[in-house]
């Protein structure tokens, strides 16, 4: 057997997604020896990436992956994290952050909305039939609002997105982790792609570096401090294998479904995803313009029974609306299997917004008898390391020098797009340990 490599850094990040790579930049932008180690591989560049090909190698399980329960997760594997597969959009972070937590992330997010110039599309590229809809939402009276997005047209030489962009973006627009995490490097970082940690290396309860396979061959890694961002179900089953209880126990999911209908005029499909959104945050839910891409389609609407598929050749013609619900904790993420269960504040949740979205549906003119919802699905994993329960408000862990830095420390669910304050929770984090010296 090969003499196993052992690598050693001031700070240790496990995961560049967007919590790990921000964390990463900024500590190594400031001189800290980072070693920043990521699962996947950067799939960018190959030919494949955004195509109906990629996901099947670099989310887990080809994205076939389901919750006790049923819940389809999309959980993408690679360097960037999900960003790589998320539909760019960006939401500031909730009010209650601040006001339960004491969080304030406002210069944060100040600095990343103006370092990538996060704003909603020009109007021309909101998509004709998206406008349509969100216009019917607020005939009837829901204060639908031009979605802001991690996405410049600017960036990219032919600006094409379609649903197709939640495969992965293949034309530029769209910001990915990715770039955070080779700024991390080009800062001085290492960065270690195809290497998955393991388990926690402890002396005591003190945090001492973590273990793991490097291209299969096995390393250990030192530092005096580690940050897990490993995302909503790496994170809780890495803390599971250094015996913290109640990591992974609850678990939020912003659980989804898009509800489609069909109309005589052009469908959705080929505009970029969530263009305009509403988020209804008296009920709890937020509603967005969003079509499965082609070829998902037949796929996704078959969980629903075997006559949806048939709806494919109205694809072209087809509107939809998806729905995130800010579901409450509940279930877990344990070593192998996921579970979240409906609750049933949730499930009165999600039949008001549907019965919300059949009249705006109808409204823009689809036929009662074509509108239909597909089966839930899981795409913002998270809760799993809650702040108050597992880490503190500095994102410390139980185990001395371990941080958190991802979605599984937010303390319930968001219901709406979590990338910026993601972000902002891995610049406030580095900025506390540089801090602390
Ligand atoms: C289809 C889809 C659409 C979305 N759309 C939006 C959107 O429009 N806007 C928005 O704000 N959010 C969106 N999201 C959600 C958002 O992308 C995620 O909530 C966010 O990326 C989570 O960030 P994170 O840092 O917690 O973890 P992740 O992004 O999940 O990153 C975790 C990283 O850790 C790596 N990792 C895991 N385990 C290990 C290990 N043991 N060792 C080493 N590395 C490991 C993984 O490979 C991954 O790269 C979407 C998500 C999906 C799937």
């Amino acid at each position: 057997m090969a003499a196993q490599t052992v690598f050693h850094a001031d700070v240790i990040v496990v995961g560049s997604g967007p919590g790990g790579a921000t964390v990463a930049r900024a500590l190594a932008r400031a001189g800290r020896q980072v070693l920043l180690l990521e699962a996947g591989r950067d799939e960018r560049q190959r030919p494949d990436y955004g195509t109906y090909l990629g996901p099947l190698r670099y989310a887990e399980r080809g994205s076939f992956l389901f919750t006790e329960e049923g819940m389809q997760v999309v959980r993408p594997l690679l360097l960037g994290g999900a960003t790589s597969m998320y539909c760019g959009c960006a939401a500031p972070p909730p009010v209650w952050l601040k006001d339960r937590y004491g969080i304030n992330l406002d210069s944060e997010v100040a600095e990343t909305v103006a370092e990538l110039g996060i704003a909603a599309l020009p109007a021309e590229l909101r998509g004709a039939a998206s406008t349509r809809l969100a216009q019917a939402g607020l005939a009837l009276g829901q204060l639908w609002q031009p979605q802001r997005k991690f996405m410049r047209p600017t960036r990219s030489r032919c600006f094409d997105c379609s649903a197709n962009c939640m495969l992965g973006c293949r034309c530029g627009a769209k910001w990915n982790a990715a770039e955070y995490a080779l700024d991390a490097r080009a800062a001085g970082a290492t960065l270690l792609t195809s290497a998955r940690v393991t388990k926690l290396l402890r002396s005591g309860n003190r945090v001492t570096g973590v273990a793991g396979f490097h291209h299969g061959q096995p390393f250990e890694a030192r530092a005096e401090t580690v940050v897990l961002a490993a995302g909503g179900i790496g994170t809780p089953r890495l803390l599971q294998t250094s015996g913290v209880a109640g990591a992974g126990e609850g678990v939020t999911m912003d659980t989804t479904t898009i509800v489609y209908g069909v109309t005589k005029e052009r469908g959705s499909g080929r505009e970029p995803p969530m263009t305009w959104s509403w988020h209804n945050q008296a009920e709890g839910y937020m509603l967005s313009t969003l079509v499965d891409p082609w070829l998902l389609y037949p796929l996704i609407t078959a969980l629903s029974g075997w006559r949806r598929p048939l709806t494919w050749p109205n694809w072209g013609r087809s509107l939809g609306v998806m729905m995130k619900l800010t579901d409450e904790v509940a279930g877990y993420v344990g070593p192998t299997r996921i579970s979240k269960p409906l609750t049933s504040r949730d499930r009165e949740r999600l039949k008001a917004a549907e019965t919300v979205v059949r009249r705006m549906l109808v409204e823009v003119g689809a036929a009662p008898d074509s509108i239909f919802s597909t089966p839930l699905r899981g795409t913002h994993p998270g809760s799993t390391v809650r702040i108050g329960h597992l880490v503190d408000i500095h994102l410390r862990s139980e185990i001395e020098d371990l941080y958190v830095c991802d979605a599984s420390v937010f303390p319930q669910a968001l219901g709406q797009p979590t990338v910026l304050t993601i972000i902002g929770l891995g610049k406030r984090l580095a900025n506390h340990l540089l801090a602390r010296g």
